[in-house]
């Protein structure tokens, strides 16, 4: 490639030959014919090699294709092209007093590429951003548009889909009616005494609950419950309420982040921690995220606690939140009411990785899924026995892409076979 391409974090340099940015549905269709090897780049905020076409591929960039935010007030629903970023699709669906069920963390990640890799938020009852998710419009290998919905037999495998089926140009999402959220914020939550059932009780105390820890000390530094106005609020023993507004990683400045103390806003403006108006251009940081059946909950955070003095001078913040179980084949959370040990490192890759291991070996015996968009080294033949629907997600690519042309080393390792 002439220019350099990297993802967010600048961890990750990619090799494509070139990259293209079609203008329009028709020149999209025959760059893709006409290509060999094709990956598309969404907003690059993942961590890992996701989104490398390989030194013979094609980067493609969709966000400069026409945007569709179509809002169907009556049905409910919004027609959004794949391209668009959730903080521009939330004003859209705000305006019309309709609402997302939940989001990530920033808003600033693409819809497709999000839902790809199986982006949540939190929360017991809310499943990844790809539960919203009714209607997939695909460009396949030879160009041609296919169109997968709720109801069809290939529904379930084709939202979280590694980017592995073909370029999505549009997704079509379900709404609720819009409604406002306050976030309330605690900290010095410990650790010790906590059992699993309190545990429940806490992550079920809000529509929203993360808990952040630095494993500087045992317990949580941090509690962000988000509560939906239209919910109560129950009363919360298990710690303080903060006194300064506070930013995930402790002695940040918490400017960048969404109103707190209680404040009520809309559903956009508060179930992020970021505002949408910051605009972080790249992010001084790794990530790694774990996810394993929410029983296993208090067990895996002492296990994480047994290796604390390992894995904090690479920290900069760990996040727990929970995901409701779906039925996407290849997400995280398939099958299995989640809890997500998410971890947020200094940029140091080198340091990062063998701790990373540390992690997934304190994980293992709690059939640990990680994040397909963050770094994990958990060999391609665990994750198999993992994904008890991969066979089924392995003949749909086969199918909608027989000559591979979306497949890459990371997907083709995580399909085995
Ligand atoms: C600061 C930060 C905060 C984050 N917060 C969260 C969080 O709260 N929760 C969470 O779960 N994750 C979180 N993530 C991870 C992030 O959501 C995922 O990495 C997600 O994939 C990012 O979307 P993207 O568009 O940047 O994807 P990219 O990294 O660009 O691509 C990811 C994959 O999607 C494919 N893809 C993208 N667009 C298309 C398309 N149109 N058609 C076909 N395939 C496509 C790519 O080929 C690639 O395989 C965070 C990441 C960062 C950097």
């Amino acid at each position: 490639m002439t220019e350099t391409v990297t993802n967010w974090a600048g961890n990750i340099t990619y090799t494509a030959k070139e990259l293209q940015r079609p203008h329009s549905l028709d020149s999209l269709r025959a760059q893709v014919a006409g290509s060999a090897k094709v990956r598309v780049l969404g907003s690059g905020h993942s961590f890992n090699e996701i989104a490398e076409p390989g030194p013979e591929g094609v980067l493609l960039s969709i966000a400069g294709l026409p945007p569709v935010l179509d809002v169907d007030t009556a049905a409910r629903t919004v027609r959004v092209s794949g391209g668009v970023r959730y903080a521009e699709l939330a004003r859209a669906v705000e305006a019309q007093g309709l609402a997302l069920p939940n989001m990530a963390s920033l808003p600033h990640i693409s819809v497709a590429g999000s839902v790809a890799t199986g982006t949540h938020g939190s929360g017991v009852g809310n499943g990844s951003l790809a539960s919203a998710v009714r209607e997939v419009e695909l460009i396949t290998a030879d160009g041609s548009t296919v169109t997968i919905g709720r109801g069809d037999e290939r529904f379930d495998g084709a939202v979280t889909s590694l980017g592995a089926l073909g370029v999505v140009v549009a997704l079509t999402l379900d709404l609720e009616q819009s409604f406002d959220v306050e976030q309330h914020l605690f900290t010095e939550l410990p650790l010790a005494g906590l059992d699993l059932e309190t545990y429940e009780t806490i992550a079920s105390a809000a529509y929203s609950v993360s808990l952040f820890t630095d494993w500087r000390e045992p317990g949580f530094r941090q509690v962000w419950l988000k509560r939906r106005t239209d919910q109560p609020l129950p009363d919360f023993p298990w710690a303080a309420p903060a006194t300064e507004k506070l930013h995930p990683v402790p002695g940040m400045p918490a400017v960048n982040c969404t109103e707190q103390f209680g404040v009520p806003g809309p559903w956009h403006e508060r179930l992020p921690h970021f505002r949408a108006e910051f605009t972080p251009s790249s992010g001084a940081e790794l990530q790694s995220e774990y996810l394993l059946p929410r029983p296993y909950a208090v067990d895996a955070l002492h296990a994480l606690d047994a290796i604390r003095t390992t894995v904090a001078p690479v920290l900069q913040t760990c996040e727990v939140r929970t995901v409701a179980a779906d039925t996407q084949w290849l997400s995280p959370a398939y099958g299995r009411d989640t809890v997500a040990l998410h971890f947020t490192w200094i940029e140091d890759t080198a340091a990062v990785l063998p701790v990373v291991r540390r992690v997934e070996e304190a994980l293992d015996a709690f059939e640990a899924r990680p994040h397909w968009g963050k770094v994990f080294t958990v060999p391609p033949a665990v994750l198999h026995g993992r994904y008890p629907r991969l066979h089924d997600f392995r003949a749909l690519a086969a199918v909608l892409d027989p000559g591979g042309k979306f497949a890459n080393p990371f997907v083709q390792a995580v399909l085995g076979g």
